[in-house]
């Protein structure tokens, strides 16, 4: 059994040298852009690559620095008392809590808010959000996919402090540019076709036991007419930085993040439970929802309210309300099935896939709701 296991670790190890980059033989120029945790470049390696650089510059640093969190707390929308037991984490009595939407839960033991996003850009990770084994294990995972709608990995820099994942180059923009930066419209049967790649992609990922754990617009390409997906299986060490400050318990919570967690996700959240939320194939399929909404609405939903609003209703069941939204039954169906409260009611990629594939093209095409006249199309 022992040298079972031995082998058995011989052979991970010696896999794992096949994909590790020297970093000296990568070229970097110019930066395509910055997210919380990593930088991307424009590189070559063999031809033309994306590389991602992880920051690890200072492992010390904290996250979150309590001054900064104390300010912004106080700074939040509802009255003094609220804010001060919220930094003491203690509930507010039922009487005080404030009747607008945006409160935080009385059992709340995070403190979320819109300006704790710009914390995040502390360019540090601390030990708690980084560890050389998860990298290298979620390195193992990326390794294991080769589909058409899912971007190339094609190895990475294990040797700290220069940590780097590399992949090919996307060309075209992401869904999040077309929909939300150049406020290009998707026709239904457009959306319907980008929605069916996405399902083809995320149910390759779902086949070979990989979660997505971050399917957003932001991390889905559109090259001509492709879908190319990114970022999948690495959540754990790049997305999140939970507060090291004197309490050690304030939750970061990124930018137009909210609206992609499930409710199950949404009630986990906490501090210290960065690695332990309860990522599934059923939480991919909720964001894969939000995803089909932005698609279809051209925004987000809950758009314009507060963190702790959405995380209060989402937490609770509720969902963003599709009245206004002028689509057949079919697609709003798609939706709220994505949406559903309980996990086990979501439908799985095959499902949607299939049911994508029976919309009715022609009725979809002459709905009064999606604009036959563009000014601007999303068709790059
Ligand atoms: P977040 O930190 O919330 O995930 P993000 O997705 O913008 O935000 P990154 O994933 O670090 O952050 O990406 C930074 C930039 O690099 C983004 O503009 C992204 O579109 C771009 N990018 C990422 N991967 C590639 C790639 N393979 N090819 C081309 N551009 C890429």
């Amino acid at each position: 059994m022992t040298a079972f296991i031995h082998r058995r670790r011989l052979f991970e190890e010696l896999s794992m040298k096949e994909w590790d980059i020297p970093y000296d033989e990568l070229k970097l120029f110019e930066v395509i852009g910055t997210g919380r945790f990593g930088t991307v470049y424009r590189g070559s390696w063999h031809g033309a690559v994306a590389v991602k650089l992880l920051h690890v510059h200072s492992l010390t640093d904290h996250c979150l620095q309590l001054d900064t969190f104390k300010h912004e707390v106080r700074a939040f929308a509802f009255t003094r008392q609220a804010a001060a037991r919220a930094l003491a984490h203690r509930p507010l009595p039922a009487a005080r809590q404030p009747t607008s939407t945006s409160w935080i839960p009385p059992t709340a033991r995070y403190v979320p808010s819109p300006s704790l996003v710009k914390l995040l850009h502390v360019n540090s990770l601390t030990d708690h959000c980084l560890q050389l084994d998860t990298f290298k294990h979620e390195v193992a995972t990326f390794r294991k996919t080769r589909h058409e709608n899912l971007v190339l990995f094609m190895g990475a820099c294990m040797k700290p402090p220069r940590l780097a994942i590399v992949t090919s180059l996307c060309k075209g923009m992401t869904l999040h540019t077309h929909i939300h930066l150049r406020k290009d419209k998707f026709t239904a049967n457009k959306s319907v076709l980008v929605a069916q790649q996405i399902s083809q992609g995320m149910g390759y990922l779902h086949a070979r036991g990989i979660i997505h754990k971050d399917l957003k617009t932001k991390n889905i390409f559109l090259e001509n007419g492709k879908v190319v997906i990114t970022d999948f299986g690495l959540f754990s060490v790049t997305k999140l930085c939970f507060g090291t400050n004197a309490r050690g318990d304030s939750l970061g919570i990124p930018p137009g993040w909210l609206c992609y967690l499930a409710p199950e996700l949404v009630r986990a959240l906490r501090p210290h439970a960065s690695l332990h939320l309860p990522f599934s194939k059923d939480t991919d399929v909720y964001a894969f929802g939000t995803v089909w909404y932005e698609l279809l609405c051209g925004e987000y939903p809950f758009k314009g309210q507060p963190p702790e609003a959405i995380i209060w209703q989402v937490g609770k069941g509720a969902k963003q309300s599709l009245s206004n939204m002028q689509a057949s039954r079919d697609i709003k169906d798609i939706l709220m099935l994505c949406w559903s409260y309980r996990a086990n009611e979501r439908p799985d990629f095959p499902h949607l896939l299939s049911t994508l594939e029976k919309l009715p093209r022609k009725r979809l095409a002459r709905s009064p709701s999606h604009p036959v006249h563009l000014s601007r199309s999303a068709d790059s």
